[in-house]
């Protein structure tokens, strides 16, 4: 079996990395020729909605898998048209535009900050008015760890924010004074199995995932976020890996967003899950058994943004796993990560303390 996956980058690096053992083989479309999955498997290098790449692709591949959120959904509505696509272009299309998004939530009963369309200055106004502030205006497209977003506190904070964003589809939402946010990774097989791994608990730095920890499966949270993941997975029939990021609140947990692939806040499970979201992710659209998200001890993830750290100090640490995506470095790019574990949470916060940072 071979998969097509559009997007080549350290997301779909892992997953043909977990593929391997299992036999498959795989194909990369993505329109950066230095895109680090192309140093494991083919890469055709092409925009990302050039229909005779894409169709060419398609003949060379049995499925066809994305790693990438923004790839237009054209794109893979052409390629649906010539094979199988997982997870399919419906949820991708969601996913992509914050209001649809936040919109489908509240109609399967899932709890969002609250929100309002933004198309002119005169609709901010309206909205600031309809939401209240503090508030988080947001491109409704196309925004990734933090960007195109302001944060408004004040009413004075309004013609600073529409300058810098204005002209574009925006969305005003109610900021939450979160205590803590978490994210749900879960998979849905073709037949519709179910599997969620354990909540993770995330930290960001400048607006970009730093720490992940994953938290014991009977964390009281886990049960409202399956059910509220749930809900999402089988609206869309979906098949894949998906990950569901949430905000905890005083009553429980409020929806942020969803990532229609695996997720960076999942990669702890490669060392520390019986079976990887990568993995689970490949079982899933190809029709075959999911594995089992059991965790095997207890796991964090430390991303490295712009550069990698010194890597014998890393690999001098017994129980610290590296991963280097074979990037070069710059400024904010996700350039590798590591997996602390540890068979107990003490030890593995003992671990973690050594850090310095
Ligand atoms: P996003 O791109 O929507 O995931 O937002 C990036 C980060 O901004 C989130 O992980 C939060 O830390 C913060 N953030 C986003 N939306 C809100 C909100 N409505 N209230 C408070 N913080 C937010």
């Amino acid at each position: 079996m071979k998969i097509g996956i559009i997007g080549a980058g350290q997301l779909g690096r892992m997953l043909a990395l977990a593929g391997y053992p299992l036999g498959l083989r795989f194909e990369f479309l993505d329109p950066n020729p230095q895109a680090c999955g192309g140093q494991l498997a083919p890469l055709t290098v092409a925009p990302f909605d050039d229909q005779r790449a894409l169709a060419e692709l398609a003949a060379r591949v049995d499925l066809v898998s994305f790693e990438f959120e923004n790839v237009p959904v054209a794109a893979l509505q052409f390629l649906a048209a010539r094979r199988e696509v997982y997870p399919g272009p419906a949820v991708l299309s969601t996913a992509q535009d914050r209001l649809r998004e936040k919109t489908c939530f509240n109609e399967l009963g899932i709890p969002t900050p609250r929100f309002q369309a933004v198309d002119s200055r005169e609709d901010l106004a309206a909205a600031v008015a309809a939401v209240g502030l503090p508030a988080v205006l947001k491109t409704r497209r196309l925004g990734y760890d933090g960007k195109g977003q302001a944060i408004l506190r004040q009413a004075a904070d309004l013609d600073e924010a529409w300058r810098r964003l204005g002209g574009q589809a925006l969305i005003l939402e109610a900021f939450v004074p979160f205590e803590r946010e978490f994210s749900q990774v879960a998979v849905r097989g073709r037949s519709g199995e179910l599997a969620f791994y354990p909540l993770a608990e995330n930290r960001h730095r400048d607006g970009i995932l730093h720490l992940s920890r994953a938290c014991s499966p009977d964390h009281p949270l886990a049960a409202l976020a399956a059910d509220y993941t749930r809900r999402v997975l089988e609206h869309f029939d979906y098949v894949g890996v998906l990950a569901f990021e949430f905000f905890q609140v005083a009553d429980g947990l409020v929806a942020n967003e969803i990532a229609p692939r695996v997720h960076n806040s999942g990669h702890w499970t490669i060392e520390g899950a019986v079976c990887s979201q990568f993995e689970n992710h490949l079982r899933a659209i190809l029709g075959w058994p999911l594995g089992s998200t059991a965790p095997t001890g207890a796991a964090a993830m430390l991303n490295f943004i712009g550069e990698l750290p010194p890597t014998a100090a890393l690999l001098a640490r017994p129980r610290v796993h590296f991963h280097a995506y074979g990037k070069s470095p710059a400024p904010g790019r996700k350039v590798g990560h590591a997996t602390f574990w540890a068979p107990t949470p003490a030890e593995l916060e003992a671990e973690l303390a050594r850090l310095d940072n």
